[in-house]
């Protein structure tokens, strides 16, 4: 007779560090240095500078040397997607999570018991990354970062079309589009090319490498400008992306009466957006919503669901409710922002 697998709680647990998988010896998107750390994706809260060795898809390891040059870790190990290497008795395997350009969920597999720990994902199509794939395990760890039934993303289609309806109704306004360096600068510019805008758009500095590297990845995102250097009567009518926390320093100095819009599955928050001074809030995320996270709970049909990351608890009482064991996972150092 077989041995009945192991329990994930026996082999994979929280630490101070993050997640560690005991049978393979290696942490999942470390908070501090470890000797051996697998990456779900290249944010800055995922995947951190000064570990040993590093696990990741190629994609994630370019945007991880692209931030953090020769501090990205002692040693860089691509895994394409579907592939896999083992740890000890443990097999490591990256499957797509539709959260960024080379975000992964990472498949782990001993003694017959598979855990999937999703890191932060989307279920919606997204021109700038491989979709998510649902994969079937024991144990399934997910995110929660919108992890409330009010948060229901609309398409974001219907939000590119709000930008460009107000473009076309100030054409003497600059319009200031808040989005962060990673994923959603350029996913918006891919949208905005789906949706046929093709004027030039106009990048803060802090956007211009990763969306260099975007395109050198194969990411089309149609012509962009460097912000640096243009008379501010040449704005007028533009699209300028900046991060989040330059929207605010350029509003007030370089830009001729600009529009405030920000792109954030938080823009649902009306205060949020009020208290940046978003006029203009467009609710595009790249994490999943409610329907996204039940939907996948569904789907994957894992008995156990370990929450982290967000709001875990209406997510665990859902999960409980439909006969899933579920908890939160205390795990720290992850921002809410995307
Ligand atoms: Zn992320
Ligand atoms: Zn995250």
């Amino acid at each position: 007779m077989a041995l009945a697998a192991p329990r994930p709680e026996t082999w994979i647990r929280a630490t101070p560090a993050g997640l560690y998988c005991e049978a393979g010896d290696f942490h999942i998107d470390p908070v501090r240095p470890v000797p051996r750390a697998v990456i779900t994706h290249g944010h800055g809260d995922h995947a951190r500078s000064g570990n040993g060795r590093v696990l990741a898809t190629p994609e994630t390891i370019a945007i991880m040397r692209e931030r953090y040059g020769d501090a990205a870790g002692g040693s860089l190990q691509p895994l394409a997607y579907g592939e896999t290497v083992t740890a000890g008795d443990v097999a490591i395997r990256l499957v797509p999570a539709g959260h960024v350009l080379g975000s992964a969920q990472i498949v782990l597999e001993y003694r017959g018991s598979r855990v999937v720990v999703s890191g932060d994902y989307k279920r919606r199509p997204d021109p700038t990354c491989a979709p998510f794939e649902p994969c079937n395990c024991d144990a399934f760890i997910t995110e929660a970062t919108f992890g409330l039934p009010v948060f229901r993303h609309p398409p974001d289609t219907q939000e590119i079309d709000k930008l460009l309806h107000s473009l076309a109704l100030f054409p003497e306004r600059c319009h200031l589009v808040g989005v962060y360096a990673l994923g959603k600068c350029q996913r918006v510019l891919a949208l905005l090319r789906r949706a046929g805008y093709e004027q030039p758009v106009y990048l803060h500095g802090a956007l211009i490498k990763l969306t260099e590297l975007y395109e050198s990845l194969g990411i089309c995102v149609g012509p962009v400008l460097p912000l640096a250097g243009v008379a501010r009567d040449a704005l007028k009518g533009r699209l300028v992306l900046a991060p989040p926390a330059a929207t605010a320093d350029l509003w007030s100095r370089r830009l001729p009466d600009p529009l405030v819009a920000m792109a954030s599955g938080w823009m649902r928050v009306r205060q949020r957006a009020k208290a940046r001074g978003v006029e203009l809030p467009l609710v595009i995320s790249d994490h999943a919503d409610w329907d996204e996270l039940t939907a996948t709970l569904d789907e994957v049909a894992a008995e156990e669901i370990w929450v982290t990351h967000g709001r875990e608890e209406a997510l665990v009482h859902y999960a409980t409710k439909k006969g899933y064991r579920a908890r939160a996972l205390a795990l720290s150092g992850f921002e809410e922002d995307e």
